[in-house]
């Protein structure tokens, strides 16, 4: 569900005409849904009410401030990936001890940044990882809360490039290895073990993956236990639970929780979940404007002002997004290739596309944009990043302004 609904001919967010916005703030544009946020949020936080959990909401799925601060008041942590990310967290007032930092190449200036920030819990990815924390653990006199990231090598069935949790992937640590390292662990006075992690990939569409995920890392628990009598208070099963762009049917996130909460409860455990696209993926799209058509041989293209800069999915993923018109005009339909200004052949939103046709000025609106959109979004071709907006029922406000051309020089020395 979410808010991005027609009335007659004209697309809305919530109570606001796309197209006002669209003609006040400019193109192309970011808009979000704010009733969508809280209700995606909190449909999902709901659903593991039955058991002691944490929702982490992933930061770099979306990470505005705003955004941020929205999910901090419904209660949300932050599963965070750079230093950078922490200080997003932190400044939008989400509690350092509901951060957890993942990734496989966390700097010791990060690792120090995240210690003083007296974070939830490091999601450790190896064992040169696990001894340089520890070190600057050391250095500053304190104890630091790690978990390991275990690789429970089951297939998430996604694209390869978001798959995470196979055995060939360069994410966590097998299953055997961490054993000995949570030994290593529990005998440094500079380490504090939380909990064990895993994160199995993004764009996950059948439950089966998660459960089997969470039935080894159960295991595992048990097995360290038994072994070597570590205790764990935290089992953080990540994010990856996928949306539809277009015909997927991915479980609601009440059946996902209900195939995964008695398992939880049983492990006498709190759960961590890391959401990230199904929290803001369907919140938001993005609005551009067609700028041109032209016809070159057999193929119709239509030249939008929104590119691979803007959102890089299509061109990195071949991820469909749906596309529709901010105004219907019920003119017939052609198939065109939707096309960014990027002096790249892989610049496009969408190939082969059946689309009500179009006229220079017409607004169209990249569907399911509001995760991995702006986040991903880059400077190329010195184009200057898009605005974001969030709608809240009849009122609309920027919640980051578009980029100026001093905006890309800003850093640069000549
Ligand atoms: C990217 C990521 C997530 C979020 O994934 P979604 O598919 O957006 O839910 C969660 N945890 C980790 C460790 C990640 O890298």
């Amino acid at each position: 569900m979410h808010a991005f609904q027609y009335r007659g001919n004209e697309l809305y967010c919530e109570q606001v005409p796309v197209k006002t916005i669209a003609d006040n703030i400019g193109t192309p544009l970011y808009l979000y849904s704010r009733a969508t946020l809280v209700r995606h949020f909190t449909v999902f936080d709901q659903a593991f009410a039955s058991i002691p959990h944490l929702t982490c909401y992933s930061v770099k799925a979306n990470s505005n401030l705003s955004i941020l601060r929205l999910l901090g008041n419904l209660g949300a942590g932050v599963d965070v990936v750079s230093g950078g990310e922490i200080y997003r967290a932190v400044l939008a007032g989400i509690s350092p001890a509901k951060i957890v930092y993942s990734g496989v190449g966390k700097t010791r200036e990060e690792i120090r940044y995240a210690l003083t920030s007296g974070i939830l819990q490091f999601n450790v990815e190896s064992e040169q990882e696990l001894e340089a924390i520890s070190s600057v653990a050391k250095s500053l006199g304190i104890q630091a809360p790690v978990a390991l990231r275990v690789n429970p090598d089951v297939d998430p069935k996604t694209h390869p490039y978001i798959a995470t949790g196979l055995k060939k992937n360069k994410f966590g640590i097998a299953c055997n290895a961490a054993l000995g390292l949570y030994a290593r662990a529990a005998r440094d006075p500079h380490l504090r073990i939380t909990g064990i992690a895993c994160h199995i990939g993004s764009q996950i569409t059948e439950i089966t993956p998660f459960v089997d995920a969470l039935e080894r890392i159960v295991a595992f628990a048990a097995q360290l236990k038994s072994m070597h009598n570590i205790t764990v208070h935290y089992l953080d099963i990540g994010g990856g639970l996928g949306i539809t762009y277009a015909n997927e049917t991915p479980p609601h996130p009440e059946q996902y929780a209900a195939a995964l909460t008695d398992l939880a409860r049983q492990s006498g455990c709190t759960l961590i979940l890391e959401p990230g696209r199904v929290i803001v993926g369907n919140a938001g799209i993005l609005v551009t404007r067609v700028l041109y058509t032209k016809r070159t041989g057999e193929k119709q293209f239509i030249i939008v002002d929104a590119a691979m800069n803007d959102l890089i999915r299509p061109s990195l993923y071949h991820a469909h997004h749906e596309l529709q018109p901010v105004v219907k005009r019920n003119a017939p339909c052609t198939v065109a290739d939707v096309v960014g200004p990027i002096c790249e052949s892989g610049d496009f939103m969408a190939h082969a596309r059946s689309i009500e046709a179009m006229s220079p000025g017409d607004l169209i609106a990249i569907m399911s944009a509001g995760a991995y959109g702006f986040s991903m979004s880059s400077n190329y071709n010195s184009r200057p990043r898009a605005a974001e907006v969030l709608v809240d029922d009849s009122s609309y406000r920027i919640i980051r302004r578009r980029e100026t051309y001093e905006d890309l020089v800003r850093h640069e020395q000549e």
